[in-house]
């Protein structure tokens, strides 16, 4: 495990030991990320399952099993392998807003969460983007910009 970062290098150990270092100042971190403890106790409080990175399975509408009231959105919800990025998350959450202001009106039907795949974006440094719309590639500062 990597137990430390600094401009020089990185110190790697196993729990409380450090087993060495390695010099090196570029560092490429490809660990994925790990979902909030949250998901695991949503999953332990109902019938949902996680997955190894702590996403909670969800039912297509973005609920828990067994509990319409409570939505997981965003990189904590594992649904249609869908990414966990910024675009899933916002549309995800708003899914969620109109599902709880529809119930609120007095329609209590169920719709699917539908993700509209409007292209990735991805901030790789100051000032420079790469950017994926359907058939577009842009990348640099133009792609910043957008
Ligand atoms: C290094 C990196 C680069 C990325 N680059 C891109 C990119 O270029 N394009 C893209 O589309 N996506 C990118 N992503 C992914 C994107 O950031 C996430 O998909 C998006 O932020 C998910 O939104 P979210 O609201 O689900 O979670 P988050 O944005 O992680 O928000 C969750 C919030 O909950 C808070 N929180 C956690 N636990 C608790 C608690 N117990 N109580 C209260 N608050 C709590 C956290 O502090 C956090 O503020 C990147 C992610 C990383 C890590």
């Amino acid at each position: 495990m990597v137990t430390g970062v600094d401009p020089g290098g990185l110190d790697v150990g196993q729990k409380d030991r450090s087993t060495g270092r390695i010099q090196a100042y570029t560092k490429i971190w490809a660990a994925g990320v790990q979902a909030s403890p949250l998901g695991r106790i949503l999953a332990e409080q109902s019938d949902a399952a996680v997955d190894r990175a702590g996403r909670v399975s969800v039912l297509p509408d973005c609920t828990l099993p067994g509990h319409p009231e409570v939505f997981v959105v965003g990189d904590l919800m594992r649904l249609d392998h869908l990414p966990g990025v910024a675009e899933v998350a916002m549309q995800s959450g708003l899914h969620a807003a109109h599902t709880i202001a529809r119930r609120l009106e007095g329609d209590a039907g169920q719709r699917p969460f539908r993700y509209h795949d409007l292209g990735t974006m991805a901030t790789i440094a100051r000032f420079r983007a790469v950017v994926h719309i359907g058939r577009l590639r842009v990348t640099g500062f133009a792609a910043w910009l957008m």
